[in-house]
């Protein structure tokens, strides 16, 4: 300290910056820095600004990090990078799948306990499929933040659909498949519901490049529960899932793939961001 104007000398301070004094001495100067902007200043003027921003850049982005959820940490330990997991984490959308997947569970839990097994059986064919499809059209549906975010960026359009939709595949299929496989009477059923579950979900994106989503979700759901009832009124609602039928599946999602790849091609993008 210079004892005529009552301040850290420029000598002192560069080997305060350069870490060349001792804990003691470096804490009464940093707390004199607390109180003197005039000292402050000084150390400004000593300090490397590249140095500094560095250091200010690695703080903002440590702390503006965001928390991810549950399924985007998974994902991100799957591969997906940083930029793709922050920004569907910036999704309101990506809750209400995992709601859905956690409501379906509990409607299947519940038909099982209270229920004869073929009504909890077609409980959970008919369920299952919808799950992974709802999930879907709700990530499409107006309103989402994320929307907005996509129109006004150069990120590509085709991309985040299709992250979205690989989003609510991993938060919700594993809910679904594992349940059904810990619920009595469900069986290899709790797997034979993915043949379906996907023809539904790949058509729900090839009709989300026409129409908007409560449109598209609302005709496959009634599709799905019309074959399931006509199962149903056969007595025998696992006809649904039998090889012939997964046959029809394998199809529907051959068919569907090759029209969302070309739908995609003449830059038409599911959820009309295109
Ligand atoms: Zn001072």
């Amino acid at each position: 300290m210079n004892r005529e104007s009552g301040h850290y000398d420029r000598a002192l301070l560069r080997r305060y910056l350069g870490g060349d004094i001792g804990p003691v001495p470096s804490a009464s100067i940093e707390a004199h820095l607390m109180a003197c902007p005039s000292c402050r200043a000084t150390l400004a003027e000593l300090s490397d600004p590249a140095t500094l921003r560095r250091a200010w850049d690695g703080v903002r982005a440590q702390i503006q990090r965001p928390v991810l959820s549950p399924p985007l940490r998974a994902l991100r330990r799957l591969g997906l990078t940083e930029r793709d997991a922050v920004l569907l984490n910036a999704s309101q959308s990506l809750r209400g799948p995992w709601v859905l997947a956690s409501a379906a569970v509990f409607v299947f839990v519940v038909a099982a306990a209270w229920s004869s097994s073929n009504l909890a059986t077609a409980c959970y064919l008919l369920g299952a499929p919808l799950v992974p499809l709802l999930g879907v059209v709700g990530a499409f549906v107006t309103g989402d933040s994320l929307a907005e975010l996509a129109n006004t960026t150069p990120y590509s359009k085709v991309r985040l659909s299709l992250l979205r939709t690989l989003a609510v595949m991993v938060t919700t299929v594993p809910f679904v498949v594992g349940f059904g496989a810990i619920l009595p009477g469900i069986g290899w059923l709790s797997v034979a519901w993915l043949g379906p579950g996907l023809g539904l979900t790949l058509a729900a994106l090839v009709l989300l490049t026409w129409w908007p989503p409560r449109v598209a979700g609302a005709l496959l759901c009634a599709a799905w529960i019309a074959v399931v009832a006509v199962a149903f009124g056969r007595h025998d609602v696992v006809l649904t899932v039998r090889p012939h039928a997964q046959l029809v599946y394998v199809a529907i999602t051959c068919v569907t793939a090759v029209a969302l790849a070309i739908r995609i091609r003449l830059a038409r993008t599911p959820g009309g961001y295109a």
